[in-house]
């Protein structure tokens, strides 16, 4: 269509696939409709991107065949289909289900399927179920629901975006030693996944490939095919690679949104996550915090909560300036932990100096601010916030008060 000058339309080609799919896909009848209808909705939309961005002169891709991958897919549910145990009470076969059983679970029931368990409730109480959406990935398969639920049952799920004080504010940085710094001395520690299961995804992935599979395209024209161990293990494999996403996922989420239901403004360096992968050294580091996540769930969070991010020119010396008297110190390398300052006799954790800089762009756009920390009882409520949630932080020696001019003798030790 797109070849032939026709603007390419979802439900045209759906009704093209619907006229052919009993002969050539006999198989899209063992499932439920929506299925196979959703895709083509999905069609839709990045054919619409795609004129978009022709029309407007932005950078066009033409719309992508999904890759077909072992051990993962996806596939929606209409709400019609949609049928949960506890609002099924009355089904038969529910009862059927439960007889014998404790209702300590949550069942699913799949269309052309039966009652599937979940592991966890949807916890939302009267949350009226729009669609969903059964994924495999990493050998487990998952279930995300959309749901509406009412004011009050937001209030009741989310408490802390009620009590966010508007005049906190924090200045962050993102550094390698630490995952994050807290212009209010909390340093927040990175869980480095990737480091600790590192050897086993080498041990797993090596054994892999003496596995028989196709290793070339010619012999994948030639028949080979994956065997029945080589896919064993690629379950394996993938759940190795998935804790790794997994512990890495959820220490951002909790952070991020620890971060953005605290405090009123944020600072944080507007990071260029490309630049700094090219650096070798680097590169892994940074992957294993992942930077561009952390500050795409920042800024989505603080616009859900109605808190100010302010993102600060890349090109802000903020390592480089000494946050208590503002002098600028050229010379100073990655490896430099603490930061001497030589005019003021400062000294301080370099990401904490770092962090006091974004704090001070926020405040007032000026350097050495003397904005007062958090007070020692907000400060208390966000350790033990980290620390219920699993998090690791620790208070870093601040040093102000101890400034001196004293030579020989820091002012401070970390
Ligand atoms: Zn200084």
């Amino acid at each position: 269509m797109y070849k032939a000058g026709e603007k390419p339309n979802g439900t045209i080609i759906r009704k093209h696939f619907n006229a052919i799919k009993k002969e050539q896909f006999p198989f899209t009848y063992d499932v439920t409709k929506c299925a196979t209808d959703q895709p083509f909705r999905n069609l839709q939309k990045s054919f619409d991107k795609f004129f978009d961005d022709w029309k407007n002169k932005r950078i066009v891709s033409y719309p992508q065949f999904k890759k077909k991958r072992d051990n993962a897919g996806s596939f929606y549910l209409q709400s019609s289909e949609i049928r949960l145990s506890e609002t099924n009470k009355n089904s038969k076969a529910f009862e059927k289900l439960i007889h014998n059983q404790k209702q300590k679970h949550q069942y699913l029931h799949l269309p052309n399927l039966d009652w599937i368990k979940m592991a966890e409730h949807i916890r939302f109480n009267n949350a009226k179920i729009e669609n969903a959406c059964i994924s495999q990935k990493d050998g487990r398969f998952y279930v995300s629901f959309s749901l509406q639920i009412t004011d009050e049952e937001y209030k009741r799920t989310h408490p802390h975006t009620h009590s966010i004080d508007s005049k906190r504010k924090v200045g962050i940085d993102v550094g390698i030693k630490s995952a994050l710094m807290l212009s209010d001395g909390i340093s927040i520690e990175n869980p480095k996944p990737l480091k600790k299961n590192l050897r086993k995804i080498k041990r797993l992935s090596k054994q892999l490939s003496k596995r028989v599979h196709p290793k070339t395209k010619e012999e994948r024209l030639q028949g080979v095919k994956k065997s029945n161990n080589y896919m064993k293990l690629s379950v394996k494999l993938a759940h190795a690679q998935g804790r790794v996403a997994n512990v890495r996922r959820n220490f951002l989420h909790k952070v991020t949104t620890i971060l953005t239901t605290h405090y009123g403004e944020i600072a944080i360096e507007d990071l260029n996550v490309k630049g700094m992968t090219k650096n070798h050294h680097l590169a892994q580091a940074v992957n294993d915090v992942s930077f561009g996540e952390l500050h795409r769930q920042i800024k989505y969070k603080a616009k859900t909560n109605g808190i100010k991010v302010l993102l600060v020119d890349r090109y802000f010396p903020s390592s480089k300036i000494c946050s208590v008297c503002g002098e600028k110190k050229d010379d100073l390398t990655l490896r430099d932990r603490t930061y001497h300052c030589e005019k003021c006799g400062a000294v301080l954790d370099r990401d904490y100096n770092a962090s006091r800089n974004l704090l001070g762009q926020l405040v007032n756009h000026k350097i050495g601010t003397d904005d007062p920390e958090s007070t020692p009882a907000d400060l208390t409520a966000l350790l033990s916030r980290f620390s219920i949630n699993g998090i690791a932080t620790s208070k870093v020696e601040t040093g102000k008060q101890q400034k001196s001019h004293v030579s020989g003798e820091p002012a401070c030790i970390l």
